[in-house]
């Protein structure tokens, strides 16, 4: 899974791991990708380090190679890897008025490009499994039609961030017409808002909360439900 080394997607990492999921702990810094690895097996669970960068073709193709190695086949692939966008710091960091082009360049790149270029590598593995799985880390923010609705607070709306969720949504649906007719299930999910330094802390949700609706998508029972964006209550509208 992507961006496993800390935050939510540390918690998604261990809570499949304790279902008997051997898991790859994909991210780009080294120290505390081996220390995540390192922690969930000692806590039990069959962990490996997964050296990668969603936004380089090299590093994504590298993984795909070690996953083939390691594992021969990936039941359950975790698009969680994902920034808000530069700067950080207590709250969001990003003003969300403006649309700085450097900015929403850089947070495409990670939270919509990567995510296409990490599932074109892993489809071929994926599609070794009996039952693939693939969970896609969205937000409510990106909901159109929550953020239409004044009644309903979706959280802090980011310029670039916000827009990259909606992108995400569009892309889970795409995938999923795609994957018609095969037993790949792909679904977005929401964690809520949880504390984790990609927010400088601000929210309330602990990690693990923000993990269950993940690992809840990551082990659908075939003929579940796919093409569908998730939070703990249930379906979000896109
Ligand atoms: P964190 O900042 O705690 O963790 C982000 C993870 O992504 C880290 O493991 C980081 O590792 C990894 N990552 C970032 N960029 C890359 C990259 N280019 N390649 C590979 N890995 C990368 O964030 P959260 O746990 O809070 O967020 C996880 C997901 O949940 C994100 O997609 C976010 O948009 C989504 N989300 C979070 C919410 C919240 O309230 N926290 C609310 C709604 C959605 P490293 O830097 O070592 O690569």
């Amino acid at each position: 899974m992507t961006g496993a080394n800390k935050g939510i997607g540390y918690e998604i990492a261990a809570g499949l791991g304790a279902l008997g999921y051997r898991v790859g702990v994909g991210a780009r810094d080294e120290d505390r990708r081996e220390a995540a690895a390192q922690k969930l097996r000692g806590a039990g669970v069959d962990a490996f380090g997964v050296p990668l960068d969603v936004t380089s073709d090299q590093s994504v193709t590298d993984a795909a190679k070690l996953i083939e190695r390691q594992a021969g086949r990936l039941d359950v692939l975790v698009n969680n890897a994902g920034i808000s966008g530069p700067p950080t710091g207590p709250g969001w960091g990003q003003d969300p008025t403006m649309l700085d082009l450097d900015v929403v360049r850089t947070v495409v790149e990670t939270n919509v490009i990567g995510v296409i270029r990490v599932t074109n590598a892993m489809l071929p593995l994926l599609r070794r499994s009996t039952s693939p799985r693939i969970v896609n880390a969205s937000s409510s923010v990106g909901s159109l039609t929550w953020q239409a609705d004044p009644d309903i607070d979706v959280g802090p709306i980011m310029a670039a961030y916000s827009p990259t969720k909606s992108y995400l949504n569009a892309v889970t649906v795409h995938y999923a017409r795609q994957f018609a007719g095969t037993n790949i299930l792909i679904n977005a999910a929401c964690p809520g808002l949880v504390a984790t330094d990609f927010n400088g802390f601000y929210g309330s949700r602990t990690p693990k909360q923000g993990a269950a609706t993940a690992i809840r998508l990551a082990t659908l029972p075939d003929g579940g439900p796919t093409g569908s964006f998730f939070n703990d209550d249930g379906v979000i509208p896109w």
